[in-house]
């Protein structure tokens, strides 16, 4: 049962998943070569292990329908065995599409238990745990289908926003090493999203452009964290970077959402990530990292500069980043964007 629950102090939002407490760990402490002892669910062979799938596609980027489980696959859609953001509920009446957040209310909390939707893209039958591992063909497939995967969340009522994300490896929230893409819809927004909306239109109302174009157009002019640049697409190092080489892989050209852009830019942005990625786990010998989608809440693209963000996950937070929200980082994001960078 869904069980969103606001805190009104911090004004942040939380799904209580007991169910999760459940999860078969793959991983004990540290990071480990996988136990012989383990089966992992998402290697060829094990197609049984995990719920039945939603969509398969084969090597050739084609979707294959009605696809029996053991059928030569690239890329797989699961759902989440474990789901934080449970379906078996009904859609709250009262969700809409704008910016309010109705739910029951008692004592000084707040409460929805509307329904949510998560899923698993698993981009190769091959055991391998970062999407820089992927070889071209399967970074641009399972891309490929991460988008219409997204684009199919956009329609499901009550949903209100979608991240896409993938954590890689123990220490940034992996609970099995076979690399894998998750899509979450989530029936609520968080403060920050609404904040991130407020300010993308306050800035596109004073500037007549998105904030991301001005990141582009100021970052381009001094490109010292500049980390590389092609048609579609400039990958950073942000200015106030929270953690040691955090990236942004930016489009350059806001007009199309993640759902709708066409075949080149996809492509173009399946081999960018895998690139830069690549020279991540060269440069940092295979950091732990999240790779995250942002986009606006449903409904707001016209506000919207979508974006990927890669936050490797060197340090921890701690005291003071728990305590206040201001982060440390030890690693100037000029410094990293140019190790990063092309040579
Ligand atoms: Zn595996």
């Amino acid at each position: 049962m869904p069980d969103f629950r606001f805190d009104p102090i911090s004004a942040r939002w939380v799904a209580i998943a007991s169910n999760r407490a459940a999860r078969p760990m793959e991983f004990i402490s540290r990071e480990e070569e996988l136990s012989p002892d383990v089966v992992c669910p998402f290697c060829k062979g094990h197609e049984h292990e995990t719920p039945s799938q939603l969509e398969v596609w084969d090597k050739e980027g084609r979707q294959i329908i009605d696809a029996e489980p053991d059928v030569d696959w690239s890329t797989r859609v699961v759902p989440n065995k474990f789901p934080a953001f449970p379906s078996d509920a009904p859609i709250n009446p009262f969700d809409t599409n704008v910016l309010s957040d109705l739910h029951e209310e008692f004592g000084p909390y707040d409460q929805n238990r509307s329904s949510g939707a998560q899923e698993l893209i698993i981009p190769t039958p091959r055991h391998v745990s970062s999407f820089g591992d992927l070889n071209k063909s399967e970074a641009v497939i399972s891309l490929a289908a991460a988008r219409v995967r997204f684009g199919e969340m956009k329609k499901k009522p009550g949903i209100r926003h979608a991240m896409l994300f993938m954590n890689c490896r123990s220490a940034a929230g992996a609970s099995l090493s076979h690399a894998h893409l998750q899509l979450i819809g989530s029936p609520v927004l968080s403060q920050e999203m609404k904040d991130r909306l407020r300010r993308n239109q306050q800035h596109l109302a004073k500037h007549n452009q998105t904030l991301m174009q001005s990141v582009i157009t100021w970052e381009k002019s001094k490109k010292v964290r500049v980390i590389a640049e092609t048609e579609n697409f400039c990958v950073v190092c942000p200015f106030a970077s929270r953690v040691a080489f955090q990236i942004w892989l930016i489009p350059k050209n806001s007009h199309q959402d993640f759902a709708s852009i066409d075949r080149p830019m996809r492509d173009d942005l399946a081999l960018l990530i895998r690139k830069v990625l690549r020279r991540l786990d060269k440069l940092l010998d295979k950091p732990p990292y999240n790779l995250m989608l942002h986009t606006t809440p449903f409904g707001h693209s016209d506000h919207n500069h979508w974006y990927f963000e890669i936050m490797p996950r060197l340090t921890c937070p701690a005291g003071l980043e728990w305590g206040t929200g201001i982060w440390i980082n030890p690693v100037s994001p000029e410094d990293a964007a140019k190790r990063l960078r092309d040579e």
